[in-house]
């Protein structure tokens, strides 16, 4: 199976990478044509637009930012389905990015018109999973664009969970959304609290690792926070994008959600006292800060 990949930022380029070890004939592209040099030197080759792309592969792959990038590539001038015959040949397109799950019914709905099927497949396991080839992929569509797309998941993911038809891989992406976002908070709290008490915050993590506090969020985060390493990994503006995607749909189906609510007005803070680049975990600057400085 010949697969193409575009968007090659902190996700994308190293998912692209695993593909071209797992032995998949790999056609990239990205708007920065800079960004395309690491996959070609590794052996892949590059399109022109993702309209090219789509007639060079049998499977499409998009790791972009939001929904609106998704309909551009997808949907828009040179996009994917712009391939006349794509349909015909039983092109699968697959977006990994994370976004509203109406957005991706949407988009599946009118690539469907086009002949082309569609999954969405968004990704839990951040960078490091990324590079290890270890991400969750939580997977919305038909069970038959499922199957055939089931090697190419297994190079970039351990955990493959076809959870439901279209749209259901995003719905569960929202709710470990809720779930990662509230985390990275909480353990941003903790680790202040026990600074601001005058206790070693390292020691504090130390100790709560072996208890029922023990989490991926408080080994992996915890520790980034205790070095001070802000440098995405995810980044905050793209947490706020996620969070944005949760609220929303709280909204459509009147759903109370407290701790994601709390959880968002933070990293829409963070956005706006010009963290937005840095990872989400730097939510804890904006909690010393609030608290009165460092502890
Ligand atoms: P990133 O480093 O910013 O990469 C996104 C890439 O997509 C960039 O290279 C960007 O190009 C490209 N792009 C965005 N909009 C585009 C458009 N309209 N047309 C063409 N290319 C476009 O972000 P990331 O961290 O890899 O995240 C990608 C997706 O994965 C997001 O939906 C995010 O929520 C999700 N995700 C991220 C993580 C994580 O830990 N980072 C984990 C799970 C899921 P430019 O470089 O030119 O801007």
């Amino acid at each position: 199976m010949k697969v193409g990949f575009i968007g090659l930022g902190i996700m994308g380029r190293p998912m692209a990478l695993n593909l071209l070890k797992g032995g998949f004939e790999l056609t990239v592209w990205a708007r920065r044509p800079e960004q395309m040099r690491p996959l070609a030197d590794a052996g892949a080759k590059t399109a022109a637009n993702p309209a090219e792309l789509a007639g060079a592969v049998d499977l499409a792959i998009s790791m972009v930012a939001d929904a609106p990038d998704v309909e551009q590539v997808m949907l828009g001038e040179k996009g994917i389905a712009s391939v006349g015959a794509a349909g015909k040949r039983g092109l699968i397109a697959v977006d990994m990015s994370t976004i509203l799950p109406a957005a991706a019914r949407d988009i599946g709905e009118r690539l469907a018109a086009r002949g082309i099927d569609f999954l969405d497949a968004p990704v839990s396991g951040g960078e490091v999973g990324a590079v290890a080839g270890t991400l969750s992929v939580m997977v919305g569509g038909s069970a038959a664009a499922f199957a055939s797309a089931g090697p190419v998941f297994a190079c970039m993911g351990k955990n493959i969970v076809h959870v439901g038809g279209s749209g259901a891989g995003q719905v569960a992406k929202a709710a470990n959304q809720i779930m990662t976002g509230v985390g990275v908070l909480t353990v941003a709290e903790a680790l202040n609290f026990a600074a601001r008490n005058g206790v070693d915050p390292a020691k504090v993590r130390e100790a709560l690792l072996g208890g029922f506090a023990y989490s991926k969020i408080l080994e992996n985060h915890g520790q980034r926070m205790l070095d001070r390493n802000f440098k995405p990994g995810f980044k905050a503006w793209m947490h706020q994008k996620d969070m944005n995607i949760v609220m929303r749909s709280a909204h459509e189906l009147g759903l109370c959600l407290p701790a994601a609510a709390a959880t968002a007005q933070m990293f829409n803070a963070m956005v706006g006292a010009g963290l937005g680049e840095e990872d989400s975990i730097a939510v804890l600057k904006l909690l010393e800060h609030l608290s009165g400085g460092e502890g």
